[in-house]
């Protein structure tokens, strides 16, 4: 799936404590940086590595180090899970293990602790923006029924939500928020303004967007679009932008009519 012998600015990291060298240190002072505790390293950088996301990793705009949660395993075996107490179906994540993961997480740095989980504040455009504020963000994904709460408890855990929906784990969760973390970050999308009046930025669902060719399937680009009047073109999106907002998102509308009135 990824080609760890061709970096993608991506490190695995082994359970040992090996000290690394300055450069190295001074690379992951500077960058961004993702720590992931998970039992699928592999499934990372997964479709970070690709495009924009991809290339400010290759370029250390950011980095991503995976976790690997098996290696704090208990015995022979290497066991991450048991049955929860009480009874009930599924497997549990156990405390001990991912307390062992999370110190060594921890002791590397690197922004808030974060369990990607169905039962958590929902992630969204804001929380995106902060996190890329931050040094990084540290995310634990669960797997089975999740994770032994009093890890949770222990560590103050967030819990962060990518929608009301379960997944069967979290990798997919924290490079979805990930995705909309990094593209935040400077110099990482090619046109700094692309993200100022995107959907969710101000408040208001984008405008429709066109381009060539001009007709297609005997459908016409809107005139204003072709017409070289930037203001009447600014008018126009805004007033799309509105409409579109108003119609499918009566929650956001409210918002951010009751925002504009300045209360
Ligand atoms: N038994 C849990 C669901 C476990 S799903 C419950 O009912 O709340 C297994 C793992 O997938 C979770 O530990 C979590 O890390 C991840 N996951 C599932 N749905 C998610 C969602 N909507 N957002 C973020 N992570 C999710």
């Amino acid at each position: 799936m990824t080609t760890p012998n061709k970096s993608h600015g991506r490190k695995s990291i082994a359970a040992s404590l090996k000290p690394r060298s300055l450069m190295e240190e001074n690379r992951l002072a500077r960058a961004w940086t993702a720590q992931i505790i998970t039992l699928f390293p592999n499934a990372f950088p997964g479709v970070l590595g690709e495009s924009l996301t991809g290339k400010a990793l290759r370029e250390g705009i950011w980095q991503l180090e995976t976790v690997d949660l098996r290696l704090f395993g208990e015995g022979k075996h290497r066991n991450v899970d048991d049955t929860p107490a009480g009874g009930g179906a599924g497997m549990v994540l156990r405390a001990d293990v991912m307390g062992r993961a999370i110190d060594h997480a921890l002791g590397r740095g690197a922004g808030p602790l974060v369990y990607l989980s169905p039962r958590g504040k929902r992630f969204d455009q804001q929380m995106a923006r902060d996190w890329a504020a931050l040094p990084g963000v540290t995310m634990i994904c669960g797997r089975f029924e999740g994770l032994d709460q009093r890890v949770i408890d222990h560590y103050r855990i967030a819990e962060v939500s990518l929608g009301d929906f379960v997944l069967t784990g979290g990798e997919i969760a924290a490079q979805a928020m990930l995705d909309a973390t990094v593209r935040l970050l400077p110099g990482v999308l090619g046109n700094a303004d692309s993200t100022a009046d995107e959907s969710h930025s101000d408040g208001l669902l984008e405008h429709p967007q066109y381009t060539r060719p001009a007709e297609w399937q005997g459908r016409a680009i809107p005139d204003v679009l072709m017409s070289g009047h930037h203001g009447e073109i600014e008018k126009w999106r805004r007033a799309q932008a509105e409409a579109l907002t108003r119609q499918r998102r009566p929650d956001l509308w409210e918002a951010y009519t009751r925002r504009s009135k300045g209360d």
